[in-house]
């Protein structure tokens, strides 16, 4: 990795964009932070900031774009880098790298918002010594980026970790979900806005005692079984506003021993209480932005990369 050489960054989520330029993150030149309003407005935006950073420091390598989606991470696809089936009004089918493309003159790099997390964490974070991991944010909500062997995983369109089926007992849980197309998925079920459903109030204001967080680490460690079960990951990383309860994680890595039963053989699942294995990331609030600059880097000439 050639570390000197400039590039952008832009965290497209659905509330807010981050936008920077930087090499890595204690080399961040210049940062903005704007909502996330109609896509000509927000993009105009990031444009002129992009704009301004390249009269000051020249052209730019390229920009990584870290996106919420559903969003089409295939270079050789016609609509590569849109925003597609998003149910956010008015992004539905928005060529965000194309438009940032043709205003910017640098090459664009596109990815979904966690595959760029899960890239920022390997590059600087929590997942530096391991090459197969999932990235998780449990926030408004649930989505998951995946690493393989190294590489991060689109597959068919992206993981969508965030929709797998979990059981649900109606009688210990009568929530019916909060997802718009499987009610009771796992976002459906332990997304910010469904526990603020379920609870009647938001989730920061739940008290570390109230049942709500038992059922959470209960669904969140069954959905964890699963992944580690289907991707044999090295590492599980949970973000998301909603794990900033510090009592969550350790209630989830005992979960997901019992239901795990010791059937998997490996040291992380059995050392420690899975204090190494399930893990906060490590890169902050800049993890996003900094996952869209580790993108652009992923996309630079090969003489700089
Ligand atoms: P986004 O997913 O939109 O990027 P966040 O990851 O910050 O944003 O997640 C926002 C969600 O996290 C909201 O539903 C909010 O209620 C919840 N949340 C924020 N802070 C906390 C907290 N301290 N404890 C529990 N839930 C929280
Ligand atoms: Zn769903």
């Amino acid at each position: 990795m050639h570390a000197s050489l400039l590039v952008g960054g832009i965290e497209a989520g659905g509330t807010k964009f981050v936008c920077a330029v930087g090499t890595a993150p204690d080399d961040i030149r210049a940062e903005v932070r704007f909502p996330t309003t109609t896509p000509a407005e927000t993009l105009a935006h990031a444009i002129t900031f992009f704009q301004e950073q390249q009269a000051c420091y020249g052209q730019l390598g390229a920009i990584g774009v870290a996106a919420f989606g559903p969003a089409d991470p295939h270079p050789a696809s016609p609509t590569y880098g849109y925003i597609t089936t998003t149910p956010k009004p008015g992004w539905q089918h928005t060529n965000v790298a194309g438009m940032l493309g043709a205003a910017l003159g640098v090459p664009i790099a596109f990815d979904t918002d966690v595959n760029g997390a899960a890239l920022g964490e390997h590059r600087w974070g929590a997942a530096q010594d391991v090459a197969t991991f999932i990235y998780l944010t449990i926030g408004t909500g649930v989505g998951g980026g995946v690493m393989v062997n190294g590489s991060l995983l689109h597959g068919l369109v992206h993981p969508e970790l965030g929709h797998i089926r979990l059981p649900r007992d109606p009688a210990a849980d009568p929530y019916a979900g909060h997802c718009p197309f499987h009610g009771d998925c796992l976002e459906g079920l332990t997304c910010g806005p469904a526990l603020a459903v379920r609870w009647g109030v938001p989730a920061q204001h739940l008290s570390p005692e109230h049942p709500a967080w038992a059922l959470q680490a209960h669904y969140l460690a069954l959905a964890l079984q699963s992944f580690i079960c289907t991707l044999s990951p090295q590492r599980i990383i949970m973000g998301g506003g909603v794990m900033a309860q510090p009592h969550l994680l350790p209630m989830i890595r005992t979960n997901v021993q019992r239901y795990l039963n010791g059937y998997i053989q490996a040291a992380a699942l059995q050392e420690g209480g899975l204090a190494d294995y399930i893990v906060a990331p490590r890169l902050g609030n800049q993890a996003g932005v900094l996952g869209a600059i580790a993108l652009a880097q992923q996309a630079l000439p090969a003489a700089h990369a």
